[in-house]
């Protein structure tokens, strides 16, 4: 059956839109969840609606003694963590042109770099603990096609990095019962989407013309194929990278 049942699983960038529909999807699933986001992002507020199987942790995906630290703390209160959502990102949006030097870096810091340093930390435990585990990787359609030409080339550019990431990673750990995939949304209606709509209504509005199925998608849809990968029911899948994006990629 389809379930996540006494799972320990993390998320980073868990206070955000996705992350938070993917709490209440894994804990739906029977999961107990460990919900992580940078200490002023209001994961502690989120945490506490969820009930006693979920808690929140600090936790800065660009330093790993800070994951490190936090994975500490997870270990204590739940166990060993066994299914691990690296999530945290940030889609700002500039002309390559003007793409301004640090915030290039601070893009790849935390959507390409963070990703890294979360999967290292917690496959480490995993392997550790000798328990089989599976690892997500959120990554995006702008990974995987060229969605908004003239100002995504950082986003698009460590949202394609994660993609091949999780096959290098699925390969590397495939032996050590590991199994790392990612999902690569369409656009779904969160806060992300809320900062571009202000910097750019007519965009969003040009996007959710262009999906195929005539909409945003909800974060709950994308949770639910993240659920799948953590789950057994993906046993054969690793180093793959699943688009949830209602057709627009193809
Ligand atoms: P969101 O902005 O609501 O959530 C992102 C979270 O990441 C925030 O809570 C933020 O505090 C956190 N974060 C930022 N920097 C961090 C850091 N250094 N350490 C830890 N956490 C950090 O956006 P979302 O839509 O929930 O996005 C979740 C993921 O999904 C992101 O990786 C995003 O790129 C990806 N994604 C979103 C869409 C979309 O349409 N919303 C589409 C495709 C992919």
């Amino acid at each position: 059956a389809f379930n996540l049942t006494d799972r320990v699983i993390v998320i980073t960038g868990g206070a955000g839109g996705l992350g938070t529909a993917m709490a209440k999807t894994f804990l739906d699933l029977g999961a107990k969840v460990a919900l992580t986001d940078v200490g002023d992002a209001g994961g502690e507020e989120e945490a506490e609606k969820l009930g006693e199987n979920a808690a929140f942790f600090p936790l800065d995906v660009t330093d790993s003694a800070n994951i490190e630290r936090a994975a500490d703390e997870i270990a204590e209160r739940f166990g060993n963590v066994t299914g691990v959502c690296a999530n945290a990102g940030i889609a700002p949006t500039s002309p390559a042109l003007e793409y301004d030097d640090d915030l290039w870096r601070k893009v790849i810091d935390i959507n390409q770099t963070g990703v890294f340093l979360t999967a290292r930390v917690f496959a480490d435990r995993i392997v550790k603990a000798e328990k089989p585990g599976s690892i997500v990787l959120t990554s995006s359609i702008a990974g995987l096609s060229v969605v908004h030409p003239e100002r995504h080339v950082a986003y698009g550019a460590s949202k394609a990095a994660v993609a091949h990431m999780a096959a290098l990673l699925g390969v590397e750990w495939a032996k050590k019962h590991i199994r790392v995939n990612a999902i690569a949304p369409g656009y779904i209606d969160t806060s992300i989407l809320d900062k571009m709509r202000e910097e750019n209504p007519e965009t969003v509005e040009e996007w959710k013309n262009a999906m195929p199925i005539g909409r945003l998608l909800e974060a709950r849809e994308v949770a639910n194929v993240a659920a799948f990968l953590l789950s057994d029911m993906a046993s054969s899948i690793t180093g793959e990278t699943l688009a949830c994006d209602g057709g627009y990629s193809k």
